[in-house]
Order: structure tokens, then sequence, then C-alpha cells
């Protein structure tokens, strides 16, 4: 049986790290990737990342067994007490405590959870639209990557829930383009550490998923017009233009 993942290969790039809550107090061990050990690999279309052997985004956010309260590894540890209060009152006091996570590796739907968590205290936070829409995008990408174990692995999920996810995988991806989309017209660069041009090119591709042809074409002359940039995006945002035009074609002669 083929395997996408090897869980004894992951292992050798996970170490545990012990947390104490910003939110509770509570003492945790976090699974996390030593990023500077992982081989890149060619990012999807929309930037997702991609590395060998392992699916590093499943390690992307730290959450609280105790308190509810999860966060992006790199801003868990800032919690200002305005955004403690609404945690306080908006998550924990309903949260169930859990079993503190004991497994070597995380498995997708592990990360998922943890995700999604990460996405309601950043809406409870009231957070910039853009973290909000990266978490969206960031579990529209975690599916994808277990869906694609799936498709590996047979299985792995029965043929219900593989529907249910593939449909969430789309709505957070909505979800994304929504508040991006928003996000650009009140936040400053750099968005979620990209760019404007990164960012028009992530834009593009959302656009483009969603038929959206003429914003999707619009981000892209945008990119290709734009000086000082280089040349791998340049080349990237030409040759999603030439897609995009293809299937506005297709679509147009369709309806004929
Ligand atoms: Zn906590």
């Amino acid at each position: 049986m083929s395997v996408l993942y090897d869980v004894e290969e992951e292992k050798k790039y996970v170490f545990t790290k012990k947390i104490s809550c910003t939110n509770c107090g509570a003492n945790f061990n976090d699974l996390r990737i030593m990023n500077s050990k992982l081989r890149r690999k060619e990012p999807d279309m929309d930037l997702r990342p991609r590395f060998q052997f392992v699916d590093s985004l499943k390690y992307g956010v730290t959450a609280c067994p105790y308190c509810g309260f999860a966060a992006p590894v790199k801003s868990f540890e800032q919690l200002t007490s305005l955004h403690q209060k609404r945690i306080r009152e908006k998550i924990t006091s309903q949260f169930m405590q859990r079993e503190p996570f004991a497994g070597e590796t995380l498995d997708y739907a592990t990360a998922q959870g943890q995700y999604e968590l990460a996405l309601v205290c950043a809406m409870v936070m009231e957070l910039p639209l853009s973290e909000q829409a990266h978490l969206c995008l960031q579990l529209s990408w975690l599916i994808r990557g277990r869906l694609e174990e799936a498709d590996a692995e047979q299985g792995l999920l029965d043929e219900t829930t593989y529907k249910q996810l593939q449909e969430k995988q789309e709505r957070y991806y909505r979800q994304a383009y929504d508040l991006f989309s928003k996000a650009f017209t009140q936040e400053d660069f750099p968005i979620c550490g990209m760019d404007q041009h990164t960012f028009d090119y992530l834009l593009a591709v959302l656009s483009y998923h969603f038929k959206e042809y003429d914003v999707a074409v619009k981000f892209c002359g945008s990119i290709v017009q734009a000086k000082g940039i280089s040349a791998k995006l340049k080349d990237k945002a030409l040759m999603l233009k030439d897609e995009i035009m293809a299937a506005k074609k297709a679509e147009e002669e369709g309806q004929e």
C-alpha cells in the first residue's frame, strides 16, 4: 500500500516544546517542526508550501488543551489583555478540557481541529481580517493535504467524510477569498508577510478559482506590468493569465 507521508520519517523533523499557556498558565507539550531541516518542493499554484516527507502546515498552530486558546505558533505568546478578556469570556468559559495530545506526530484530523479553534479565537479577538483570511486559507490547504493523503492511501477516509471534507475545503477557500478581498481595502502591506505583488498573485489565483475571470486578469495584469519584481513571480502571473484567458474563452464559447 502506498502512503504519502511516512510517520517514521516525519518523526525526524518533529520536536516537543514545553509551553506555558499565555491565557491560562497551564503547562503542556507542543509538537513543533524543525523548519531548517525541511527541504522545500515546488509550491502549489496558490502558493501552498510543500516540503519533502512532511506537511509542515500541520504544525503551524498551538492550541491549549485546557482553556481552548489557539493561535499560530508565532503569535501564541502574544496575547493582549483585551484579547485575553474576549478569549476567557467567549472561548474558555465554554471549553471542555481535553486530554493533552500524546502522539509523536500530528495527524491531519488533529491539526485541522487546532486550526479551526485558532480561527474561532481569531474571530473572537477580532484580529485583522487578513489574519482570519490566512487561517481560512491554511485550513483549506490542510484539508487539501488530508485529501491527498487519502488519495494515496485507500481506505483512510470513507466516502461520506471525503465528500464533506471537499465541501469544507471549498468553503474555507471562499471565506479566505472574501476576507482577503476585504482586507485588501483596509490594511497596509505587507499583509500576512506578503508584499503587494505576491498578494495580487494570490488574489488572482483565488478569483480565477471562483471563475471571476475579469478580476483575475486584472490582478495578473498589475503584476506583469510592475517593475522591479522577481522574474519568477512575473512568469507565474503570465502563465496564470494565459490559463485564465483560455478558461474565459472556453466558457464564452460554451454559452454561444
Ligand atoms: Zn490555556
